[in-house]
């Protein structure tokens, strides 16, 4: 039986992210520092692990970073006054809100707040639309990521066949507009489906986004298919001294037989996505500051 490769995201992330700190650097001798503003709300252990790893990413590639930690009783006016605040600042060229938000705030109206130029997560509704339109923007940085790891795989993805399992607003319908955009025939499966497995079985590539740890198994995968994995769950805590660990969406152990290549959890998507982060940053910056064109073509 044939094992996958398994795709190493920790490698192509350290790549983007030498990349934008080459670029980081010739803006500096510009005399612009680019500079992304991390809001947190709340102490939820999770979201502090991320706002932590954004900061010390961004500090790597010499991105200046600021952190708002607020309280978790925090009204929504307060944080979108925040905002209108960050967006007014010339000096701060990232906007990014770390989500889940208490349930006193609607993240939809703070989402909405954030100055599109500025929206480094790629969430605004005009982002949204012009990644839908086909148009250069600041795409969602989680399939973002995806896509360079499937290019760096696999070329040029004209015509393949590309299955997304799960079509969340920050992943799945983002990750099917850009593999659309590559000139991939896009399917995106979800609860609803019906022979969900069955229509999987026949992708070329197969992004499973769907929050089930193991959900995807061989029985999904067509022989030589390319799958990444972008599921993050936390497993064995509740298990008597087991320790927490995480595993994807995706059954590796099985998938590895069948696949030709496969990212791993963790250490395949999750780097990616602080990495294309950290690129949303920078090109966030240079079309605020400057107007040359882009050194890194925007997301379509
Ligand atoms: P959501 O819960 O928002 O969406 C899950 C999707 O899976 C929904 O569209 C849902 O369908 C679909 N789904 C649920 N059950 C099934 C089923 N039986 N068959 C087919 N589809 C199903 O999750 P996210 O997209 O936010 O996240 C998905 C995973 O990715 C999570 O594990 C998350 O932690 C991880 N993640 C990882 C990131 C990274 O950087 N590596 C970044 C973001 C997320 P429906 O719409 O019909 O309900």
């Amino acid at each position: 039986m044939s094992t996958a490769r398994t795709i190493d995201g920790r490698v192509a992330a350290q790549t983007v992210l030498d990349d934008v700190a080459r670029e980081v650097a010739a803006l500096h001798e510009n005399g612009i520092e680019p500079c992304l503003a991390v809001v947190l709300v709340g102490d939820d252990a999770a979201s502090d692990v991320y706002v932590r790893n954004k900061v010390r990413r961004a500090q790597e590639v010499g991105i200046r970073s600021v952190e708002h930690r607020l309280d978790a009783a925090t009204s929504e006016a307060a944080l979108l006054a925040l905002i209108a605040r960050l967006n007014a600042d010339p000096k701060v060229h990232g906007v990014l809100v770390q989500l889940p938000l208490p349930a006193q705030i609607d993240a939809g109206a703070v989402i909405a707040a954030i100055d599109p130029l500025k929206d480094v997560d790629g969430f605004h509704r005009e982002n949204v639309g012009r990644l839908a339109l086909g148009e250069p923007t600041l795409a969602p940085c989680t399939p973002q990521g995806c896509l360079i790891l499937l290019q760096q795989t696999l070329g040029d993805l004209a015509g393949k066949h590309a299955v997304v399992v799960g079509r969340s607003n920050i992943v799945g319908k983002p990750m099917a507009a850009l593999l659309l955009n590559a000139h991939c025939s896009v399917t995106v499966l979800h609860s609803r489906s019906e022979n969900a497995r069955e229509l999987c079985r026949t992708a070329d590539i197969v992004v499973v986004a769907v929050g089930r740890a193991g959900f995807v198994d061989a029985a999904w995968i067509k022989p030589g298919a390319v799958v990444i994995d972008v599921g993050i769950n936390r497993v064995g805590a509740a298990l008597a001294g087991e320790p927490a660990r995480l595993v994807g969406d995706v059954d590796h152990a099985s998938v590895l037989q069948v696949a030709s290549a496969l990212t791993p959890v963790p250490g395949g998507v999750g780097p990616m996505t602080i990495a294309c982060l950290m690129r949303n940053t920078l090109l966030a910056a240079r079309r605020q500051s400057l107007s040359l064109p882009d050194p890194l073509t925007l997301a379509r």
